[in-house]
């Protein structure tokens, strides 16, 4: 019989784990950080939709019967990009300004250190796989738009259109907001002046979206894999690249110390070199949280000259090989939470707002 929590029971369930905690799916509970025991194997994604349980569910049957990070990160990436209900990443993604879906992945494998990335491809409902297949079957690590698109044709991924009919409404929607200066007419819900209707309602901003996806695992053996993917910034600039491809900023893989993935704001993860900080600081010492929440000072700090207001919203998720956890987000009203699955089972990691308010 499934048992119901209530919220108090819920937050008596979270255990205390520096600034993040694991919140237990259920009330026979688990200690994921032992002090003495490595936590191997260990599947993370930075979502907690339903399609995030599946795909952290996939990757364990790969994870528990000896497969490879590499496998299991691929299929859990593979799950959330063909969910069209996500907005955010593969198949059913926001498109750009034009209304076209661009996607972009980073595929990074710790035990070989090797990587591949796509940016800017269009029409394959799975870019992680393509980028894993850039990884794995050239000695590049980048391929963009029309040579992305070539290659995964090359490797047999059929053509498709990924533009849903709910990813169309909200960019013909976006589009119509947009209108004081341009020919498009103004949206329904603003000619009518009433409320927008349910199905508008759970997108009450339509600015902009982000819903970048990382998973992150280490298998039995402690090889660490990784993969970002993202359809990026909603309603970019038609070419825009953001960080998820971008080696060192969406994704990085050390099989020394650990992996770290980041979301959001593409363009402030570039110029930080993110993740890559992460894990520099997972190396010297720092726990997972640390380290993210580390990475979210370091950019503002860089702008302490320049804007000291500006709080650019980006998250960062991370663990380190004896599978402790990390997640932290710039700013916003509930803490970033993670899908998480090793062998005591599935939960939920709540990591920190490091700038509440702003
Ligand atoms: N980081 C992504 C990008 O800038 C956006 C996101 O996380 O949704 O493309």
């Amino acid at each position: 019989m499934k048992k119901s929590i209530s919220r108090r029971n819920f937050v008596n369930q979270t255990i205390g784990a520096g600034a993040g905690a694991i919140i237990l799916p259920s009330l026979s509970g688990f200690k994921l950080q032992d002090k003495n025991k490595v936590i191997r194997p260990l599947i993370v994604c930075s979502r907690i939709t339903p399609a995030a349980k599946v795909a952290v569910e996939t990757a364990w049957e790969i994870l528990k019967n000896g497969g490879t990070a590499v496998d299991a990160v691929e299929k859990a990436a593979n799950v959330i990009e063909l969910d069209p209900e996500d907005t955010g990443v593969g198949y059913g993604g926001l498109p750009n300004e034009n209304g076209i879906v661009q996607l972009d992945a980073s595929f990074m494998d710790g035990k070989t250190y090797s990587a591949g990335a796509v940016a800017c491809l269009e029409n394959i409902k799975t870019p992680a796989s393509v980028a894993k297949l850039v990884m794995q079957h050239t000695d590049h690590v980048l391929l963009v738009g029309a040579g992305a698109l070539q290659f995964a044709k090359a490797w047999g991924f059929p053509e498709e259109n990924l533009l849903t009919e709910k990813a169309r409404k909200i960019w013909l929607r976006w589009k119509e907001e947009m209108s004081n200066n341009d020919d498009w007419g103004a949206p329904e819900h603003l000619q009518k002046k009433v409320k927008p209707d349910a199905y508008w309602r759970n997108f009450p901003e339509i600015e902009h979206h982000y819903g970048t996806v990382n998973v992150l695992a280490v298998d039995v053996n402690g090889d660490i894999a990784g993969c970002t993917t993202t359809s990026g910034l909603s309603f970019k600039l038609n070419g825009r690249v953001g960080d998820s491809p971008i080696i060192g900023a969406g994704l990085y893989v050390d099989n020394e110390v650990g992996a770290a993935g980041a979301t959001n704001r593409g363009e402030e993860v570039i110029k930080s070199c993110g993740s890559y900080y992460v894990v520099l600081k997972m190396r010297e010492g720092r726990s997972p949280q640390q380290a993210c929440e580390d990475a979210l000072h370091m950019i503002i700090d860089k702008y302490r000259n320049v804007n000291p207001d500006y709080f650019p919203s980006v998250n960062f998720i991370a663990f380190n090989k004896s599978g402790e956890i990390g997640c932290a987000g710039m700013k916003g009203t509930g803490n970033p939470l993670a899908t998480i699955m090793t062998e005591r089972g599935y939960g939920k990691f709540e990591g920190k707002i490091v700038f509440p308010g702003k």
